[in-house]
């Protein structure tokens, strides 16, 4: 008899934890997440909502957006048994919403049995604002006369505040700079190698990434790049690529080294241009013409076409550019202008290589030095001697490769050393960015 009821209490007991274990098993709500999670939407966005809930799974799902004294469905659905992720998209575009404060309430609930089979409920709000409006762009400087390959400045302002902005010309982008005024300067190039028939294209983006353009005057004056044949010889090759040899191991000859640097680093060094172009002062570090190093010659200029002969033959071609200065071997290198110095190290091609910021997207580069006397983060002063030329990366003889870069694009340094062009190109757009 005593061992009966000591049985029946064992079952009652594991009953009452067995039910326990279930209707205790899952007391925490879905876990619900809408990105954006702040910030502003444009008229057409989509919201991404994801759901989750481990133990007994997302049953329902109801979305509102509360504006003003309107709640708008958004979305209503159950879902099947065992449903443990839920990820949904939900399109903004076609919901009678109006410009302003939202509030996107989502209200989930899972499968559990707790507070007695109703199952846990969870509801998250999330605060936007939904802007349909592109900003709109004013332009205040007049002429845009650009050379291919060569640069020009534009002022504006925006109607709001803007995320990004700046010139798209083709696949490169130049970024304008806010001043302390509030106008935006754009520092740009008309690329040596886009097409002529292409339209630079003002545009400045918002929060809500609505995309404003602004068109603007502006004239392209074609120029005639130079053609020029560079002879490799092996005594080139034997010098110049066991220094590059250890970035290609499976270059079988010399040749193939050179034509890998070619082909495959001159593009890498490019690239790297553009990452250290963004890292620039939102405003001009100097007001004079750029300096260029005194007494040395002429010889590549900058967009010539150079066709590569080995044997004979054209094994390679590829565009030069910056310009070419000679004088004595490891002559003095002047700073072009005044500026904090960004990078001062060996980078393929360029050999060892100094690149000073001047503001705006703007640097000087210096390449095939022997000799660096600056480092990161200096400033330097116009006329300062910064290093003495050499012949490091692919460099025949000992030379000064003297570039300007904008946002990462090389463009015609020849112009920056005219005081003429840069005063009626550039300083004097400075003032309407003053009021
Ligand atoms: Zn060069």
């Amino acid at each position: 008899m005593k061992t009966l009821k000591s049985f029946f209490m064992l079952v009652i007991l594991a009953v009452l934890i067995g039910g326990g274990y279930y209707y205790f098993r899952d007391t925490a709500a879905p876990e619900a997440h809408l990105t954006p999670q702040a910030g502003a939407i444009k008229e057409d966005a989509v919201l991404t909502l994801t759901l989750g809930d481990q133990t007994s799974g997302v049953a329902r799902v109801e979305v509102k957006i509360l504006q003003k004294d309107k709640a708008i469905p958004v979305l209503k659905k159950d879902y099947p048994l065992e449903t443990f992720q839920v990820r949904e998209e939900l399109p903004m575009g076609n919901l009678l919403l109006e410009d302003g404060p939202l509030t996107v309430e989502i209200t989930a609930v899972d499968r559990s049995i707790y507070h007695f089979g109703k199952g846990n409920t969870t509801t998250t709000t999330v605060s936007l604002i939904r802007d349909s409006r592109p900003p709109i762009i004013s332009i205040h400087s007049v002429a845009h006369n650009l050379y291919q390959g060569g640069a020009g400045l534009i002022a504006y302002s925006v109607s709001e505040p803007v995320t990004r902005s700046g010139i798209q010309i083709g696949d490169t982008f130049f970024p304008g700079y806010e001043q302390p005024s509030g106008v935006y300067l754009c520092l740009f190039a008309f690329p040596y190698n886009v097409d002529t028939e292409e339209v630079p294209r003002l545009i400045a983006e918002d929060q809500a990434e609505n995309v404003g353009m602004g068109g603007f005057y502006y004239h392209l004056n074609l120029k005639n790049f130079r053609s020029d044949k560079i002879g490799i010889s092996d005594g080139f090759l034997d010098r110049k690529m066991p220094q590059f040899q250890h970035l290609f191991p499976d270059a079988a000859t010399p040749l193939d080294v050179f034509l890998k640097v070619n082909r495959e680093l001159r593009p890498k060094n490019r690239a790297r241009l553009l990452d250290i172009g963004r890292n620039t002062a939102t405003q001009f570090t100097w007001t004079k013409a750029f300096l260029r190093q005194p007494n040395a010659a002429n010889r590549a200029k900058f967009g010539d076409r150079r066709a590569y002969i080995y044997n004979g033959k054209i094994i390679d071609n590829q565009t030069h550019l910056g310009i070419d200065l000679a004088s004595i071997a490891r002559a003095d290198v002047p700073a072009s202008n005044t500026g904090r110095v960004v990078f001062a190290d060996f980078m393929g091609i360029y050999g060892q290589c100094i690149i000073i910021d001047h503001g705006l997207g703007l640097q000087s580069l210096y390449a095939h030095l022997s000799r660096m006397d600056v480092q990161v983060g200096d400033q330097v002063q116009r006329g300062q001697i910064i290093a003495k030329t050499g012949a490091t990366g692919l460099a025949g003889g000992d030379h000064l490769h003297f570039g300007i870069v904008i946002s990462g694009i090389p463009v015609n340094p020849a112009e920056w050393w005219d005081p003429k062009w840069v005063t009626n190109n550039i300083t004097s757009k400075l003032d309407l960015a003053k009021r």
